[in-house]
């Protein structure tokens, strides 16, 4: 796992992303696959997400899952969920110690904190979740919580990159319609899509003043989990937690 600190606050934002490393699910899902939809074996995810929660050191029932449907529906939560929380891809809380996981292999895990008002958010932007507008719907469920831009930061975790990104001419100019960065050439040659630039760029239009890109590719890294390479595969997650 790699952790991004944030400066000493009364609130301290936390966030966490994790690899294919350390745990206990066998291929293709090795190992440390924590996505439960996957075909993977319960069991195994269960052992992975519950060493998420030993090493975070917060209790399991603490770690809040989103069954995530490449929509725009954000949910505010403010204690421990039953399951995951049904059809939506950005979780929202101001509630310390409540950790919000979102899931990924290949699109962006997007982790949005503001200290000063004690908000964060976790959000799931993939190319359909982009065009639909997830993250301004994130950021918006922030703000109706006390969450102002000037404060927040955001941190993009590894995803695909714009050069092995290739899509349909027709998809890119749909994408590039509502997010203009996210039209760039693949190594190819191609038309391709970086949604990390895309969603950079609405952040920071947004008024966000830090947002920090993990600069990790998860087709180029065998570390991570990516569903455009692999298929069949398991998923890393992107964690955001006030602690
Ligand atoms: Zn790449």
């Amino acid at each position: 796992m790699s952790t991004f600190p944030a400066a000493p606050q009364a609130v301290r934002p936390r966030r966490v992303v994790t690899d294919r490393r350390g745990g206990r699910s066998r291929s293709p899902y090795d190992s440390f696959n924590l996505g439960d939809h996957v075909g993977d074996d319960a069991g195994d995810v269960a052992a992975n997400r519950s060493r998420v929660a030993r090493e975070l050191r917060v209790p399991e029932d603490r770690l809040v899952w989103m069954e995530q449907v490449h929509g725009a529906s954000v949910a505010v939560v403010d204690g421990p969920q039953a399951g995951p929380v049904a059809a939506t891809d950005a979780l929202v809380t101001a509630t310390p110690g409540l950790v919000l996981c979102v899931l990924v292999a290949d699109c962006v895990p997007v982790l949005i904190a503001d200290p000063v008002a004690g908000v964060v958010a976790a959000v799931h932007a993939g190319r359909e979740g982009v065009g639909k507008g997830v993250v301004p719907a994130a950021l918006s469920a922030m703000a109706s919580l006390g969450a102002r831009a000037r404060n927040v930061s955001a941190l993009l975790g590894p995803a695909v990159c714009g050069e092995c990104y290739e899509v349909p001419a027709q998809m890119q100019a749909d994408v590039a319609r509502v997010a203009p960065a996210a039209a760039v050439r693949t190594r190819a040659g191609t038309p391709g899509l970086d949604l990390r630039a895309a969603v950079a760029d609405g952040l920071r239009r947004a008024g966000i003043p830090e947002v920090v890109q993990d600069p990790r590719c998860t087709v180029e890294d065998p570390q991570l989990f990516s569903h455009r390479r692999d298929g069949v595969t398991g998923r890393q997650a992107g964690i955001v937690w006030l602690g």
